[in-house]
Parts: structure tokens; C-alpha cells; sequence
């Protein structure tokens, strides 16, 4: 195939989509920029106006590397070293703590560590997908807590303790247990303590899957007695990412921070370096501003509080998940807006049209039956568009 422009580019628009230059230009722009966004996989990654200053410095790659002697944590301009070895353990209540590049690779480095091939590990019902896969990456067999039924869809901590009897009783005791918390569908918070009671009791090392909680509400491994915890920087650290946090007790740092023994400065299950970049110091800038808004938790739950109470009053919009709810991730039964897509002429992406025309995004196009949205950082003047607007919409024919 020749790149050249003949007549026949003109007439024929597949050919014309491989030509060379158009091919380069790729339109970039974000298409719902500037409009309020409701999914909560990304309102806590939204990046402020504090942090968006700096970050032009910072685009080139590698762009953090330019004092560094071999070891990404021991950055000492910009200063990495201090964010990582005093900062984010005191704020995570870690002996250590690593930079990742989200928190699936977290716990991928744990697994990876702590288990061999074909070792059982135990993981809540509510666990992300991410989980599965790490720990499918790793070799491992999953057993899985049950949970209540529909609409709440609750981890009972005690299942812990009677599956891990259970997987003993059958020879595959677990070596790994891991907590969603909150979990990333119905936004329910178990009691991790109690979780990590029964974990230490039966000796089951515990990993706090942390990726909705870290950077958006209190949270501190010591205080929940577990051994590991991760977060997720892109998620709820107002960080660019790719990027997340892994932090450890004493006990295992040693173990799932260990350095090469070709390459002593670099760790193993980091590969070596792994935020090297951007992404870190979008992470470190955004720190003081998400300080202040985990401060600011007991308002925020208060908010999802407020929207969740207006919103089913809604006939025909319920709640889901445990109630009343204790954090921002909240999901919804929705059956109005079904009803109203099997009449409208949109069909299911009725709801996604009118919701953008009144500036509001976030549910995924096409959903209407259930979904699933966050109100964190949402001012109550922006709650109450929100509601107005999904009251009207439940009133279309
Ligand atoms: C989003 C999410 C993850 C994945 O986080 P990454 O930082 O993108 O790896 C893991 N667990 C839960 C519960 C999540 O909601």
C-alpha cells in the first residue's frame, strides 16, 4: 500500500483513513470535560487546582529521575524519599511503605511474596476483579465468604473465621486473607478490626484492599490490627496515576520489599522503579489538599446521606447496600428510568441524553435498571442539581 495521495483517496474514505497524515492526527479532546461527574471511579482522582500548577514541570518521562542515584524512594529532589518513608507511613499507620503503579499491583507484590503456586488464599464475596486476577497472575486458588442476599449484600466478619476452619479442615488453609473495604459495587464497609481479629487469631496474614477508602476517609493499618494494606492514587488520592500505595508491617516488609540480589537498590516486586514520573508527583502535590478532605470524611458521608434520602423518595428508586450508608460509593435500583426506556425512543441511553443536558455525567450510557454513583467533593448546591435533575427525568413519558 503506497502513501501517496491519489484521486482515488477522495472517493474512497477507508483509504483515506490510512493515509499517513491523517492517520497522525488523533482528536484528543475529552468530550465530557467540565461537566459534574457521578462515577465514582473517578471522583476522587479528580486532580486540584494546587496540583494542576505544578504539573507542567513534570510531563517530560522519567521526568522525577533527574537527581536520582538508583532508587526511586531515595529521591531526594524532588523529595520522594521523605514522602515515602515518613509521610505516608504515618498517614497509612505503615512500618514501611511503597509507591505502585495502582492498587492491584499492591497486591499482586503480596501475593506474589507471601504464596507459592497452587496455596489457597481467602477474599471476601464483594472483591474486586482486580483481586482475582492477581491473584490468577500469581497461581492461586480463591475461597470466597459468602454474603447476605439482595439489597444489602453484606460480609458478615465472622465468615472468616468459619471458612478459614473450614479451608483448614480440608487441608487448604489460606495462606493470605484480603478485605475489600469498602468494596467497589455497593460501597459497604465491614468491620475490618473485627476481620483482623480473626485473621490474626488463625494466624492468616490480612491485606485491607484500601482502593476506595485511602485518601477519601480515616484509615490506618495499626489501628486495624491487619498486615497490608493498599490504596489507589488514581482512584481516591486526587493523584493523575497510573499510581497507588502499598504499606506493610515489620513483620513482612522485609519480605515483600526486598531488594535484587543482582542490584541491590532495586526492589524485586517493583521491578525495580515503578512510578517514574508524572504520576508521583501528582500524587505528593495533591497530599496537603487530601489531608484536609479526610479531615472532612464525617461531611461527606453525611452528603451520600442527604442524595441517597432525596433520591428514593423517588418512586420506584431504591437503595442498595447497607443502610443507613457509610460512604460515598452508593448504588441504586432504579426501576422508573427502566420503565421509561422500554417506551422511549433512545432506549436505555435516555437516561445517560437527558442527564448530559443538564450537565451531569457519569452513569454509564445505556444503564437504567441499577447503577451505581458517588457524590464525593460534590458542594450541596451541586447534590441538589443532581437530585432536581433526576427528579425530572423520572417524570418523562
Ligand atoms: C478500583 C479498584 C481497584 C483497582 O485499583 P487500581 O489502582 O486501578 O489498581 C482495586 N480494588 C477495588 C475495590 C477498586 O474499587
Amino acid at each position: 500500500m503506497t502513501f501517496q495521495k491519489t484521486n482515488l483517496d477522495h472517493k474512497n474514505p477507508s483509504i483515506i483513513n490510512h493515509n499517513q497524515e491523517n492517520h497522525n492526527k488523533i482528536n484528543l479532546n475529552r468530550e465530557n470535560l467540565g461537566l459534574i461527574n457521578l462515577n465514582p471511579l473517578q471522583r476522587g482522582g479528580i486532580i486540584p487546582l494546587e496540583t494542576r500548577a505544578i504539573l507542567n514541570q513534570w510531563l517530560d518521562g522519567y521526568s522525577v529521575c533527574d537527581f536520582c542515584r538508583g532508587c526511586l524512594d531515595k529521591i531526594q529532589r524532588p523529595p520522594i524519599e521523605t514522602f515515602v518513608h515518613k509521610t505516608l507511613p504515618k498517614f497509612l499507620g505503615c512500618d514501611e511503605v511503597r509507591i505502585t503503579n495502582g492498587a492491584r499491583e499492591g497486591k499482586f507484590m503480596i501475593m506474589h511474596t507471601i504464596c507459592e503456586k497452587g496455596d489457597w488464599i481467602l477474599i471476601d464475596r464483594n472483591a474486586h476483579y482486580s483481586t482475582f486476577v492477581a491473584a490468577e497472575r500469581a497461581g492461586l486458588n480463591i475461597e470466597k465468604t459468602p454474603k447476605t442476599s439482595a439489597p444489602e449484600h453484606k460480609i458478615n466478619e465472622t465468615d472468616f473465621a468459619s471458612k478459614i476452619k473450614e479451608m483448614e479442615t480440608a487441608g487448604r488453609k489460606p495462606k493470605l486473607a484480603l478485605l475489600t473495604y469498602p468494596d467497589g459495587n455497593y460501597g459497604n464497609l465491614p468491620d475490618a478490626k473485627k476481620v483482623a481479629e480473626i485473621c490474626r487469631n488463625a494466624e492468616v496474614p490480612l491485606i485491607i484492599n484500601g482502593a476506595y477508602a485511602v485518601g477519601r476517609m480515616p484509615i490506618n493499618l495499626k489501628e486495624i490490627g491487619a498486615d497490608f494494606i493498599v490504596g489507589s492514587g488514581h482512584k481516591s488520592m486526587a493523584a493523575s496515576g497510573p499510581i497507588g500505595v502499598v504499606g506493610a508491617t515489620k513483620k513482612w516488609a522485609g519480605q515483600v520489599f526486598a531488594k535484587s540480589k543482582n542490584y541491590p537498590l532495586k526492589g524485586v516486586e517493583e521491578l525495580g522503579c515503578t512510578s517514574r514520573g508524572l504520576s508521583i508527583i501528582s500524587l505528593m502535590a495533591s497530599f496537603p489538599y487530601v489531608i484536609k478532605r479526610v479531615a472532612n470524611w464525617d461531611k461527606e458521608v453525611e452528603n451520600a446521606r442527604y442524595f441517597s434520602d432525596e433520591i428514593t423518595k423517588i418512586r420506584g428508586i431504591k437503595a442498595i447496600g447497607e443502610q443507613p450508608h457509610n460512604h460515598d460509593l452508593m448504588a441504586f435500583e432504579t426501576l422508573v428510568f427502566y420503565e421509561i426506556s422500554t417506551t422511549h425512543k433512545r432506549r436505555g441511553f435516555f437516561l445517560y441524553d437527558e442527564l448530559k443536558a443538564r450537565g451531569i455525567t457519569g452513569i454509564k450510557p445505556g444503564l437504567t435498571k441499577n447503577f451505581k454513583l458517588s457524590t464525593f467533593g460534590l458542594t450541596r448546591k451541586e447534590i441538589d442539581k443532581i437530585i432536581g435533575a433526576f427528579k425530572e427525568i423520572a417524570k418523562i413519558k
